[in-house]
């Protein structure tokens, strides 16, 4: 039958160098079925026609390639847990294409699509837990205001996936602003391609940053954003779990839901990841981690700059100049948090000895902002409630000095719900026996996270209870 979906594409990195990229249609799948469709999304990205399930489920499993798509794996490298891989790639993702949209150009990815030559030894495939995992995070994510990667679709594929068992395979529909990576830029500078690193340069330019002037005002740029992500990211407890140079958005959205999670008791060294054995990925490292990337990427843009040593001077002294940048949006975000808009000699010590407490007492990090938030008994979330006494006393003689609604800037600061890693590990293993309902409630719930939630909803407030942790995420 005749496909009545359409998609305005409008394919710019397929005609980029073709050693970029290669082309590769997705590999069909024996029986897809429709889990999700994000209609608003779709509405955003222009896509037309009625949406009909059974074809939308065969065009977002990879089984048929819409009109206008350019199917094709990307090509980059990256290090991973400060390794240099030299060539890594869309193993498991192909890019069908870019909407072209009234707020410019997003990539449509279908991940879990098949086998690319970049696969290495992979599958091409995904299963069912990691495509649902990011569907509810990435968009819990963008709920929360934060830039991400969006979940347009999750398909079944009818077919198994063999991990540590045989797991129900499934395929997610990813858009991005792009997914060019830091590792995008840095295998081109590996490979002393400065054409085709040129040619990526000029590109990322046009569609992300067309006021930059010259590669040292991108690096800022793409700085600029990623400081405030990362800022975010700390300001809701959430770990991205896997930072590799691969994973960093060179348009500065949180891309590559793996092992990622949210923090439920608050400490720093916090880790989920199951790969990440010393640490380095930890909650408290990120702003660290993310200047140790962006010095990657300086590295990979020198042979963009006409004079070498002059290169190595810009780009060092925005790299230098990042661990501030990234505290002054940490600092406007926790201090937000405790409801300071103004700002104070000892507004940081009140938010670390804050912090200090909570990771001592083990306070779950979104329950106590958010009890600060909305008044109700904050100091019930510590075990030794004195101490919480003592600093908010100290604390309310600095509300005083407020101007303004402390109340509402914290409520829009602190959000009530998030995708608490429990309830995600709950969901993932009802939808493998079937049970899509839990999917579907959490998608409801977390998409107002800053209302205070319906009494039906209560219980996903809660912090995982006694045998209900889940204390290890997988990359899938
Ligand atoms: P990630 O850890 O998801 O960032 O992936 C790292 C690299 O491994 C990327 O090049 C992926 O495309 C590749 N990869 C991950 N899973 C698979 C898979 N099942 N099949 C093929 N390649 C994969
Ligand atoms: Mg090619
Ligand atoms: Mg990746």
């Amino acid at each position: 039958c005749p496909m009545t979906l359409h998609i305005p594409f409008d394919n710019t990195y397929a005609r980029l160098p073709d050693r970029l990229f290669v082309a590769q249609d997705p590999t069909p799948v024996a029986a897809p079925r429709l889990i999700a469709f994000n209609n608003a999304l779709a509405d955003d990205l222009g896509i037309d026609g009625p949406r009909d399930e059974a074809e939308l489920a065969r065009v977002f499993s990879g089984n048929e390639v819409p009109e206008g798509a350019n199917p094709l794996a990307q090509l980059y490298s990256g290090h991973q847990f400060g390794h240099w891989n030299p060539q890594l790639g869309d193993g498991r993702a192909i890019l069908l294409g870019e909407a072209r949209t009234p707020a410019g150009r997003f990539d449509i990815q279908l991940k879990g699509a098949g086998r690319t030559p970049y696969s290495r030894g992979g599958d091409g495939r995904a299963w069912l837990g990691p495509v649902l995992r990011e569907y509810v995070l990435s968009e819990a994510m963008h709920a929360l205001g934060i830039p991400t990667t969006r979940a347009l679709a999750a398909t079944e594929t009818g077919e198994r996936v063999v991990r540590d068992a045989a797991m129900p395979g499934a395929v997610l529909t990813r858009v991005a602003a792009s997914h060019i990576r830091v590792g995008t830029f840095q295998v081109l500078a590996a490979r002393r391609d400065e054409e085709g690193l040129k040619a990526l340069y000029d590109h990322a330019v046009e569609r992300h940053y067309p006021g930059a002037k010259d590669p040292v005002q991108f690096l800022d740029a793409v700085i600029a954003r990623q400081a405030r992500l990362v800022a975010q990211w700390m300001g809701v407890g959430f770990i991205h779990g896997v930072m590799n140079t691969d994973n960093c958005s060179i348009a500065g959205e949180t891309i590559d839901y793996g092992p990622c999670a949210f923090l439920d008791d608050y400490h720093p060294m916090t880790v989920f990841s199951s790969i990440d054995r010393q640490g380095r990925y930890a909650y408290a490292n990120q702003p660290d981690i993310l200047v140790w990337n962006m010095a990657q990427l300086a590295t990979a843009l020198v042979p963009l700059m006409p004079d070498t040593d002059t290169a190595v001077e810009q780009f060092t002294a925005l790299i230098h100049a990042m661990p501030a940048r990234i505290e002054a949006h940490w600092r406007e975000i926790f201090r937000a948090k405790i409801g300071l808009s103004s700002e104070e000699e000892g507004d940081h010590a009140l938010i670390t000895s804050l912090l200090e407490l909570m990771a001592q007492q083990g306070a779950d990090f979104t329950n106590t902002f958010r009890a600060l938030a909305t008044g109700t008994a904050p100091r019930d979330q510590f075990t030794d409630r004195d101490t919480f006494d003592a600093w908010a006393e100290g604390w309310q003689a600095r509300l005083a000095r407020e101007q303004g609604d402390p109340q509402a800037l914290m409520r829009a600061a602190s959000p009530a719900l998030i995708p608490r890693n429990h309830r995600v590990e709950q969901m993932i293993q009802a939808a493998v026996a079937g049970d899509y309902a839990p999917f579907e409630r959490l998608m409801q719930a977390l998409a107002a996270p800053y209302d205070d939630p319906e009494d039906t909803f209560a219980d996903l407030t809660r912090p995982p209870a006694e045998g209900e942790h889940v204390r290890q995420t997988f990359c899938g």
